[in-house]
Parts: C-alpha cells; structure tokens; sequence
C-alpha cells in the first residue's frame, strides 16, 4: 500500500515564521492508505455511477479478495511460526455474507455471538466445527444450537456452564458433547464484565472435570492493540491448560481473541494530525475526548507474529511454548481481516458557505459511518468522485447527514477537497468494512440502510452483486 498525500505545504513558502509556519502546514488532511483495488474502482469512469444510479441511496462496496488475503497473510504466520492452530473471523465487525464462504473455502472458521450470525455461518458453508461461539451469557437456544452444530462454545460465566450441564444431561444423545473454552477476565482489563475471574476458573476446571466435560482450553479478548499483555496472557493460560491435563481434560488450545491493529493512514500523517489538530478544524468548534489510533505498528499478521515471538524475560517464545506442549493458537481477528476489503458511497446532496468553510450534505447517515455514533470522528479523508469535475477553487468542508439532527455529522472536521462538491457527486469513505458500516446503521427517517455491493476481478474490471446480509432474518424488501 502507497500513500496518496495531497496538499501538504500548501501556501507555506511566503511564511517564514515558524509558528505560523507550523500552524499553516497543520491543515493537512488524513488521506487514506488503500489497498490498490480500492483505487482502481475509483479510476473506472462508469462503475460508481452505474452503481450510484441503480442503487438510488448510499451503498457499502465489498472485495472479498482482499478479506482472503488478509486471511491469508494470518494463516500464513501461524504456520510460518510452526504453530498450530485456528483463525476464527470475528463475524460482528461485518454483517455481509461475502466474507463467510471465504474462510469456508480457506479452512477458516467463524467467531459468532447470536443465533441469527450462527445460522447466516452455517447457511453460507461455514461448519459448525469451525465456528467458536463467543459473547457474553448466551440464550439456551444459541447454547442447544452450538451443541447440535459442533461449534466450540466459550463459556463466559459459572451458571452459563451450568445451564451447558442441564443441556450435556437432558440432550440423551441427541446432541454431541460440546466442546468448551473456559473465557478468562484478564487482570490488565479488569473493569471488563465478561469472563471468568482466577477463582472462577478454579471452580469452572473442578465442573468440567467432575462432568467429564470437553473442556478444549481457554480464551480472552483484550482491549487496546499491543503484543505483549496478548502474549502474556496466552503463556499463563497454556499454564493452565497443563493443570487441565492433568485432571484429565483435553485442553489442547489457548483462544487469544480478536484486538489485531490496522494502520488506517500513514504514521506521519497520524502524527501530525494528533499533535496539532485543534477545535477549530471541526464544525461548530466540536471538540473530542478520544479518538480510535488510525496509525498503528505492527498490524494484521505482523502483530500475531509479534505475539507469536515474544519472549519478554523469558526461555522460550510464545511460538516456541506452544509447540513444546502441544497447544493450539486460536485467535478471532474481526477488524483486520477487513482491511482495506470495503468502503463507503454516500452522493452528495448540497453544499452550502457557512463561516469561511463548507457544508456538504449527502444522502444517508451518520450512523453508517460507526465511529460518529461514539461521540467520536472516523477521520481518514472522505474523498470526492468523480476527481475529474471542471475545477471550482479548492474549499474546506465538513459532512452532514440527511437528518433533521444537528448533530448527524459524517465528519466534522473541515476536510480539504480540491474543488466543491456538488449534488450528483460522490463521497467515498474509504476502508470502512471494520466496524464502520453496520454497527449503527439505523432506518431513521424510514430512509432504506445502504445496499451492499460485492465486487469480483472479471476481465480486467469488475463485477459486482448484491450481497445476501440481510436476508437471514429479515423478510420483504430484500
Ligand atoms: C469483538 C470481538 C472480537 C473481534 O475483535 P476485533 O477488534 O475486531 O479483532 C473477537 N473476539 C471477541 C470475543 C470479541 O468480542
């Protein structure tokens, strides 16, 4: 992936003081790094307004090929490592069927958390086997599910493993037993409501072996990005799942959860933008408690095998434990596996002056824009399609939603686009399949969610379908 930049230096030769220097040059935007399709898609002078005139509305691209590659890239490091184990896709960082018969093809498996994402798993040629069923306390329906299915279930609480007992005991063969990872609350997060703390598990290992159990090993989820608490946190649990050897379970594997960084624009760009960015760069002076870290080191596969490598202050690697005792890896990665595998189309409505900056309104939503609903920004720069309009000079400008709030704002920092917007542009969000497209998403206004659009290589173009999320379980309009 190379950097577009645009716009740096910007009217800053005739400034010779430095702070003012400093401040000019601060303006500079957050292009995206995008993955070269992306940039294809947006050279074809017909496939976005072909799309955008069929689809009537606001619609989320697709490319299944690059989630394979990412896949792909994290197969690749458990294997490089020599290590064994499982990729499970964290399902709910995108609800679209496309990315399911990808890690079925691949032997990937799928992390769900509901009965509806188990059955649209299922119904795209995903197995049970490789599904791991997460999530906090789970209805009986999903457990008696998972149980038929052969999912593995990661038990979160000590009356859910109960209720997994009742099921183990009534089922009389009509269901396997299933197969369990004891969810851990990790001691670096613990403020956490899910998973079990030390003297739980103590409890939870005592239930599994007393009912003879298919206890597999255990699990967790951390917060925040960094290598070495995951790392950490798996060598104790191989601890454990050496203590559960030897009350007889199988623990054979170690679940390090999702929590994969991405690096969504340059770490310059990043850098800059957080050590200078002021009120004043958003509309209406809207100030922020945090923002997500859209620059990150390492990402994807390259942080599991940091994981994998590391060895803090002790003998042995993480990779190296693992393949002594014979334990499995299993991770849920969510939003890397969709980096750079979809982006956002919203057209552009109006454009409006308003304090020496811009105000474009598109058609759709800021809840189709997942980070705005937080109480906080997605920040790499919308970009404006076509690129190639008769120039108007170049404006600032921020982006509102088609609503009658205040503060549905797509973004509210004061973009630099080269010329003006206007109605029967397009905007395009880029790198928005983590998490972004659906989480929020909501028919406010009785306005329809955005369609999904999965593209494929054909010829030396692509072509696109329609795809199948909402279909599971939503009957009538399609
Ligand atoms: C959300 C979640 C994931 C995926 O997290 P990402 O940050 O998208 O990788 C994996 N496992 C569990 C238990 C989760 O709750």
């Amino acid at each position: 992936m190379e950097l577009t930049s645009r716009s740096s230096g910007a009217g800053v030769a005739d400034r010779p003081a430095r702070p003012e220097r400093r401040r000019e040059s601060a303006v500079s935007g957050l292009p995206a790094l995008e993955p070269e399709w992306a940039r294809e898609v947006r050279a074809d002078p017909g496939l976005l307004a072909t799309l955008a005139h069929g689809l009537q509305g606001p619609f989320h691209v697709l490319f299944p090929d690059q989630f394979a590659a990412n896949l792909a890239a994290f197969r690749n490091a458990l294997t490089t490592a020599g290590v064994a184990g499982q990729v499970y896709y964290g399902k709910k960082a995108n609800k679209s069927g496309c990315w399911l018969p990808v890690c079925a093809v691949a032997g990937a498996g799928v992390d769900v958390a509901s009965v509806p994402e188990l059955v649209h798993a299922l119904s795209r040629g995903v197995r049970g086997e490789d599904m791991v069923v997460t999530g906090a306390a789970k209805s009986d329906e999903l457990l008696w599910l998972a149980a038929r299915h052969g999912c593995l279930l990661a038990i979160d609480a000590l009356d859910e493993l109960a209720r997994v007992v009742g099921l183990v005991r009534t089922a009389t063969g009509s269901a396997p037993a299933p197969r369990l990872l004891l969810r851990v609350l990790p001691e670096v997060n613990p403020a956490s409501r899910f998973g079990l703390t030390s003297q739980e598990t103590d409890r939870a290992l005592g239930v599994c072996a007393r009912e003879r159990l298919d206890l597999r090993g255990f699990s967790f989820h951390l917060n925040g990005y960094d290598p070495a608490p995951r790392a950490e946190m798996a060598y104790r649990l191989v601890g454990r799942c050496l203590e559960a050897r030897r009350l007889g379970l199988a623990a054979d594997s170690v679940d390090i959860g999702g929590g994969f960084a991405c690096a969504y624009v340059s770490e310059s760009d990043w850098t800059h933008f957080t050590e200078n960015y002021r009120a004043d760069w958003f509309h209406a002076d809207k100030t922020f408690t945090h923002f997500y870290p859209y620059h990150q080191s390492p990402i994807g596969a390259d942080m599991l095998s940091a994981i994998l490598h590391d060895r803090h202050d002790r003998s042995e690697s993480l990779s190296e434990l693992l393949i002594r005792t014979r334990t499995r890896l299993l991770l849920e990665p969510g939003r890397a596996l969709l980096d750079g595998a979809g982006f956002t189309v919203f057209p552009v409505q109006g454009y409006k002056e308003r304090d020496g900056y811009g105000i474009v309104t598109v058609d759709g939503l800021s809840g189709s824009v997942s980070e705005q609903w937080k109480g906080s920004e997605y920040l790499p720069d919308p970009i404006l399609w076509p690129a190639s309009r008769a120039r108007t000079s170049p404006v600032r400008a921020c982006v509102g939603g088609a609503s009658c709030m205040d503060y549905d704002m797509l973004t509210w920092r004061k973009v630099a686009f080269d010329r003006r917007p206007e109605a029967g542009d397009l905007l395009v969000y880029p790198n928005t399949a983590g998490y972004q497209m659906d989480k929020n998403e909501t028919e406010f206004h009785q306005l329809r969610l955005p369609r999904r659009v999965v593209l494929t290589r054909h010829d030396r173009g692509f072509r696109w379908r329609l795809d199948d999320a909402r279909q599971v379980h939503r009957t009538g309009e399609a």
